[in-house]
């Protein structure tokens, strides 16, 4: 594919990865994305209320929705402990043995955002000798903030409280041989999919066959971003979500993966048949799989009553909900199954 589209797709991921947007934390980069599109020529974007950025790319009848999520894992303070430190409550699936030693920044409402880490208790290894006990968000892990504080008067006199968001820092790496390596690929990868192919529709005036909007959700960590969708009478909708990588997968991170089943059950059979076929005769490097440890935001669409045709598909991620790895090229092979899908 043009390189200038690949470039765009790397750009714009290492740009969203860059802004903090654990759930419920979301008008930033809702904000970055109506800024985006309206600069690559979609100025109209609509959301519901609850949080999302939607757009309407163009084409008429039979729609068809396009949705990644912009919202990440992440963590929120849930108390001050004695002695300054602050213990935290995990947003969405973030893993205490993979979340240690992250360097985070806690946003305050109202006074500004502070840097910390977060630590086991006591974590110096030459004083404790149970430093190496099991992790748990209730038992040992805090975050110790970069500040002098040393009990919990010090810290509210900082503007830190209950219920302030704690962002981990991403990470993002591009290697020289093409790897993306960050926490939260899963899903702003594909996040920057869905703007290179907005991008190259407006560029290249492609001429949809049909209606085409794509949608950034921000509660699917949470499990119900896909809940409020735009259009309500969409007749697809293909959640553009990280395909898993590991053992017993046929997916890598270099391919798109489609997904015929996740933990709550097969998606629409037509749906992935009609994808795989795209890619088989466009030569776009794909996989099919099942995941059995997974659920996407359009199951949320199904559950809150829209009637549509599902499906799942993305870039092959490895190291899911910790700190991840994909390809250029599982990008790119996404960007061409959606191409030659919407435009057989
Ligand atoms: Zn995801």
């Amino acid at each position: 594919m043009d390189k200038k589209y690949v470039d765009y797709m790397v750009e714009q991921a290492q740009k969203l990865l860059a802004i903090h947007s654990p759930t419920g934390y979301n008008q930033e980069v809702q904000q970055y994305l109506r800024e985006e599109l309206g600069r690559i020529g979609y100025p109209e974007t609509t959301g519901p209320r609850r949080g999302g950025v939607a757009c309407c790319l163009g084409g008429e009848g039979d729609p068809i929705t396009l949705t990644a999520h912009a919202d990440t894992l992440g963590a929120m303070v849930r108390a001050i402990k004695d002695n300054g430190t602050l213990m935290i409550t995990p947003i969405g699936g973030l893993n205490p043995n993979n979340a240690e030693t992250s360097n985070v920044e806690i946003i305050t409402k109202f006074n500004g955002s502070y840097s910390g880490t977060i630590q086991v208790e006591n974590a110096s290894t030459h004083v404790n000798p149970h430093v190496n006990d099991p992790r748990s968000f209730d038992e040992n892990i805090e975050v110790v903030i970069d500040e002098d504080v040393h009990s919990v008067e010090d810290v509210l006199a900082l503007g830190i409280e209950t219920g302030d968001f704690v962002c981990l820092d991403p990470r993002t790496v591009v290697t020289k041989s093409g790897y993306i390596k960050s926490r939260f690929l899963d899903d702003k990868a594909c996040c920057a999919i869905l703007l290179a192919y907005a991008k190259y529709v407006k560029d290249e005036k492609v001429q949809l066959p049909r209606q085409v909007w794509v949608q950034f959700s921000v509660y699917e960590e949470i499990g119900t971003g896909g809940a409020t969708l735009i259009p309500r009478d969409a007749h697809d909708i293909i959640a553009v979500d990280m395909g898993c990588v590991g053992e017993l997968q046929a997916g890598t991170e270099r391919k798109v993966s489609l997904c015929a089943k996740d933990s709550k059950g097969p998606y629409s059979y037509e749906l992935l048949k009609e994808l795989a076929l795209a890619c088989k005769e466009n030569g776009v490097d794909y996989a099919v799989d099942t995941y059995y440890r997974y659920g996407s935001d359009v199951e949320g669409s199904l559950v809150a009553g829209y009637d549509a045709r599902h499906m799942t598909m993305g870039p092959g991620v490895y190291a899911s909900h910790g700190y991840e790895r994909t390809h250029i090229s599982a990008l790119e092979q996404t960007f061409q199954c959606i191409r030659f899908y919407l435009e057989k």
